[in-house]
């Protein structure tokens, strides 16, 4: 490269944890092309370093083994299906009593290295579990795929399966096992609202992207502010019937096939923890929730 990448996307930060330290916190560097610099003080023990905050399949396993010894009625972990390298695809299901419910999809980690979707699950779901969600929980059926692809986020890529495989965010995709597990989620829930959880490397803004531009509006005055972060939301509402079928999403088909509402954030991590992170999912998730029940 010859000339520096666009100030918003220069990796003039990384993600610290530690030893013994519960949350990341964000350190800033300098960038004299094309080097970055940073300076940490190490304390004896192991820390971690990241472009981003680590959540890898281990870190999801630890979680959804806490939700199963919490043993609650209202939660049942099931499988999506196998990955080609064999892992299960985990969804969580929360619903509570018997009777009619909306079929709720939430998608994170289509996208491996898109961490931030794993924090905002874990706090979209401590939300959903409380006393506040009751109502929610009595009316919906939620099924929460937290990781969709497990290899993806083991292997440490960015956007596929494997080197070769699957954008699992997209409709049409190569063949792949992760692929036809999501698919048959989508297509046994058939879901009245789906949220997909993503993260760009943005710093100043937070999108919120949906099939559905008036939903869009009402949801934006009830999105959290995110001003102490930095960032202001930018709507975008996509336009369903003129999406390519090579760009078709899991938003997109829903809101096709079903007649549903998709909605897609993406929460870049700069100047955020990983407890600010949970806290904005469970923010998120009241808001789309209180919107669609209007
Ligand atoms: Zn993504």
């Amino acid at each position: 490269m010859s000339f520096p990448p666009h100030p918003r996307r220069v990796f003039d930060f990384l993600f610290v944890l530690p030893p013994g330290a519960e949350d990341w916190r964000m350190v800033s560097g300098e960038w004299d092309f094309p080097v970055g610099r940073f300076s940490l003080g190490v304390a004896p023990g192991e820390t971690w370093v990241g472009l981003q905050p680590r959540y890898n399949t281990a870190d999801l396993a630890g979680f959804i083994d806490g939700l199963r010894k919490r043993g609650r009625p209202d939660v049942a972990i099931r499988s999506a299906g196998k990955s080609r390298e064999g892992r299960e695809v985990p969804v969580v299901v929360v619903s509570e009593g018997a009777g009619a419910k909306q079929p709720v999809l939430i998608t994170a980690r289509m996208h491996p290295y898109e961490s931030a979707g794993s924090f905002a699950v874990e706090g979209m779901i401590k939300w959903l579990l409380g006393d506040d969600a009751c109502e929610f929980r009595r009316g919906h059926e939620f099924h929460i795929a937290a990781m969709v692809n497990v290899d993806g986020v083991h292997n440490g890529l960015s956007r596929l399966t494997d080197l070769r495989g699957a954008n699992v965010n997209r409709v049409h995709a190569v063949s792949d096992r992760t692929h036809d597990a999501i698919r048959a989620l989508v297509e046994e829930v058939r879901p009245r609202l789906v949220i997909d959880l993503h993260n760009f490397l943005e710093k100043a803004r937070d999108d919120a992207r949906s099939t559905d531009g008036e939903f869009l509006r009402r949801l934006a005055r009830r999105l959290p502010d995110q001003s102490r972060f930095g960032k202001r939301w930018r709507q975008i509402t996509w336009d369903v019937a003129k999406i390519s079928d090579e760009d078709i999403n899991w938003c997109h088909f829903v809101a096709r096939e079903y007649g549903g509402v998709g909605v897609m954030f993406e929460l870049p991590w700069f100047r955020r923890s990983g407890g600010d992170m949970r806290g904005l999912g469970a923010g998120i998730l009241q808001a789309v929730l209180r919107t669609h029940a209007e």
